[in-house]
């Protein structure tokens, strides 16, 4: 039996080590090693942490250029097979020293993983040599996310065996994965859509099924954006949006990378009879590549592209669609409140960020944090982590951002991933109100 989500993390990366000049060990430690126990320097955990660690924030090296990149694919995998592929997965692109998210189910396999440079030829060898085969045989080009390479998008490399590969919550026997959609290259997808009124007299049905928080700050023009919690919400709103459309009549979807479509089309194809279903292959990230190479033509898709990685978004359009939650201000800038225990996804300008020390804004919050910075500010050693009066403290790279661990001083409320800003600080502007309730002065 598959437990929903079983996590593991990789725990060693010897022959990466070996092969690596000491100069980039800093930031593969970080992405790789364990945590070592910083209460009791002899504890039993301490004896798998490579003496290395200890002297990684001694080195001060360049970290390695790291490209970002994704793929997919749907086939069927034999549930005995994947705790196999899932150990098989984390031995080889820890080789490599990629860190990311990699999700294998029955369904088929999902990767996000920044990748170093000098490993990429390898990595994709690798692909072509044995994911290729595993899974029927071809495999989707890698697709490179728009920034240019540079840090890596993600902590540590995780591989995770998942129930399916975006949870659906239908019956798997009421469709077939597959009765593929039609995958358009974004030249054809953008060629479609703007020919489209023109010569069917009429706009076309487009449907984004991503979430709220990722439509909010982006999206394609004229697109129906459900207002959607998860991928579950957004097939059930699709279902309501074709429900009196002609099963012969085109409907065009996007989402970020094209995975949540390749279900969802399949599910319009299979389960609802549509005759044709238009995705455009490899998202929105495929299409905002191609689009900025485009000198002569004007992007369908404007504003910025949410993604699922510590960027939290790459721009495909300079518009800014959102408003900071805090001042009211043009923003389209995510972040999670730095409480961790709060840890609210919101839209936050820089300047609010900094002046409210990066935290939602609510007093609770911002006093925390404020207290713990100045109390352990002493202990701050900007290389690594920590650890004062039992909670692990450390500032992450390139920031002052200050992330106090889940045994700090709680939030009065928790938030999982799921709650919305506004349920908690109102609309946008409406927290600052409280601090003149509480006859604060603003920081
Ligand atoms: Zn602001
Ligand atoms: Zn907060």
């Amino acid at each position: 039996m598959l437990s929903s989500v079983r996590s593991f993390t990789r725990r060693a990366a010897r022959p990466l080590f070996c092969q690596q000049p000491k100069a980039n060990v800093r930031r593969y430690t970080l992405a790789v090693f364990p945590k070592p126990c910083l209460v009791r320097p002899h504890c039993e955990k301490n004896r798998s942490v490579p003496t290395i660690f200890h002297r990684w924030h001694a080195t001060s090296a360049p970290a390695p250029v790291y490209r970002t990149l994704a793929f997919y694919k749907f086939h069927s995998l034999p549930e005995e097979d994947l705790p196999a592929f899932r150990e098989e997965l984390l031995a080889q692109f820890g080789a490599f020293g990629a860190v990311g998210r990699i999700y294998i189910s029955t369904e088929g396999i999902n990767v996000q993983v920044s990748c170093p440079e000098p490993y990429l030829d390898e990595m994709q060898r690798y692909c072509e040599r044995v994911i290729k085969p595993k899974l029927g045989g071809d495999l989707m080009d890698f697709n490179w996310s728009t920034d240019e390479p540079g840090r890596r998008a993600f902590r540590a490399l995780h591989v995770r065996i998942r129930k399916q590969l975006v949870a659906d919550g239908l019956d798997p026997a009421s469709y077939d994965l597959k009765n593929r959609p039609s995958h358009l290259p974004p030249a054809a997808w953008h060629e479609k859509l703007e020919t489209y009124k023109a010569q069917h007299g009429k706009e076309p049905i487009l449907i984004d099924m991503r979430n709220h928080y990722e439509s909010n700050i982006g999206y394609f023009d004229g697109a129906i954006r459900p207002d959607a919690d998860t991928f579950r919400d957004s097939i059930k709103a699709m279902n309501e949006i074709v429900k009196d459309i002609p099963r012969d009549q085109e409907i065009f979807m996007y989402c970020t990378g094209g995975i949540r479509c390749s279900k969802a089309g399949a599910i319009l194809q299979s389960a609802s009879g549509f005759d044709t279903v238009h995705l455009v292959e490899g998202g929105i990230t495929a299409y905002g590549r191609w689009i900025q190479e485009q000198k002569d033509k004007k992007s369908l898709f404007r504003g910025k592209n949410f993604t699922f990685d510590g960027r939290l978004g790459e721009p495909v359009t300079e518009e800014v669609f959102g408003q900071c939650h805090i001042c009211g201000g043009p923003c389209n800038r995510y972040q999670n409140c730095v409480h961790s225990s709060c840890n609210l996804l919101m839209l936050c300008c820089d300047t609010c960020a900094s002046r409210f020390l990066n935290t939602c804004g609510r007093p609770k919050c911002y006093d925390v944090v404020h207290d713990y910075k100045q109390s352990a500010q002493r202990f701050y050693n900007p290389d690594g982590p920590v650890l004062v009066n039992g909670v692990r403290a450390y500032i992450k790279e390139k920031s002052d951002r200050v992330v106090i661990g889940k045994q700090g001083e709680k939030c009065a409320e928790e938030h999982n991933r799921r709650i919305r800003a506004v349920e908690v600080l109102g609309e946008p502007g409406e927290i600052l109100k409280e601090w003149v309730r509480l006859g604060r002065t603003l920081p």
